[in-house]
C-alpha cells in the first residue's frame, strides 16, 4: 500500500492502481468517457484530466505512485474538464433532444456533471454520413467522439477480428463497421455495443426510445452516482 493525495485528502491505495478508480473508491469522481473500469486504459477522450504534481494528465493514464499529490476540482483543471466537453459536443452533431440515447447518454450526463450550457467552441455540425448497411446496426456516425470503446472492445467472437474501425484522419476521421462481421452479432453483442458506445453513435435497428422519459439510465441516477456505486459497464 503506498500514500497518497487527492485535493488535500490523504488516501491509501494499492502501488499502481488506477487513479480514477482510487478516487472513485475514496468518494471523488472523476468524469471519463473513454475508460471502463476491468478494460485496458485507451486515453482518448482526455475528459478525466486531473493535475498530478502540478501537471496536467489524464487520470485513466495514471498509475498512482507513493507522495502523489492530485488535483481534482481545482478551479483550472475543472474548467479544462468542462472545455474538452464543450469541444466534443462542438465538433460533432449532437442533437439530444431527438437522440435515441438522450437519457442513456454519458457524453450527455457528463455535460451535465460539468454543467456545460452551450460549447464556447464554434459548432461544427460536421456531415458524416450514416451507415445503414449492417442487419442489425444503425451507425449515426455524426455524434461519434472517437473514443474506440468499439474498435478495442467488440469482437468476432469465433476469430476476434474487429468489427468496428477508425477510417481517415481529423477532421476526415469516421467510425467504420464490418458488416459481414456485424451481421454475425449475437442480440446480446448488438446490445453490449450499443451500451458500450458513451453516445448515440451504436443504435439498434428496430429499437429506439424504448425507455421513456423519467426511467432513463440517467433519469434514475446521475453519472456520478453511478459512478461512485462501481459503475456499469
Ligand atoms: S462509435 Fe461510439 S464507441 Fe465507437 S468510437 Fe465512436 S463514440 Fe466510441
Amino acid at each position: 500500500m503506498i500514500q497518497i493525495k487527492i485535493d488535500g485528502k490523504n488516501i491509501n491505495a494499492r502501488k499502481g492502481a488506477n487513479l480514477v478508480d482510487v478516487a472513485l473508491e475514496n468518494g471523488i469522481y472523476i468524469p471519463t468517457l473513454c475508460y471502463m473500469k476491468g478494460q485496458p486504459c485507451l486515453g482518448t477522450c482526455r475528459v478525466c484530466s486531473v493535475k498530478v504534481g502540478g501537471t496536467i494528465a489524464a487520470a485513466c493514464t495514471v498509475p498512482v505512485a507513493h507522495g502523489m499529490e492530485v488535483e481534482v476540482n481545482e478551479p483550472e483543471v475543472k474548467d479544462m474538464r468542462k472545455a474538452l466537453v464543450e469541444s466534443l459536443f462542438a465538433e460533432g452533431t449532437h442533437n439530444c433532444p431527438s437522440c435515441e440515447k438522450s437519457g442513456r447518454c454519458d457524453l450527455q450526463a457528463v455535460g451535465y456533471e460539468v454543467e456545460m450550457m452551450v460549447s464556447r467552441f464554434e459548432y461544427r455540425f460536421t456531415p458524416r454520413q450514416k451507415d445503414y448497411g449492417s442487419e442489425k446496426i444503425l451507425l449515426e456516425r455524426d455524434r461519434c467522439i472517437f473514443c474506440q470503446r468499439c474498435v478495442e472492445f467488440v469482437r468476432d467472437e469465433e476469430t476476434g477480428k474487429k468489427i468496428f474501425s477508425i477510417s481517415g484522419r481529423g477532421a476526415n476521421s469516421r467510425i467504420e463497421i464490418n458488416a459481414e462481421l456485424a451481421n454475425k452479432m449475437t442480440d446480446e453483442q448488438v446490445t453490449r455495443a450499443v451500451d458500450l458506445c458513451p453516445v448515440g453513435t451504436i443504435i439498434e435497428k428496430k429499437v429506439g426510445f424504448n425507455d421513456p422519459i423519467g426511467k432513463r439510465k440517467f433519469d434514475i441516477k446521475s453519472v456520478r452516482e453511478r459512478a461512485l456505486e462501481g459503475g456499469d459497464k
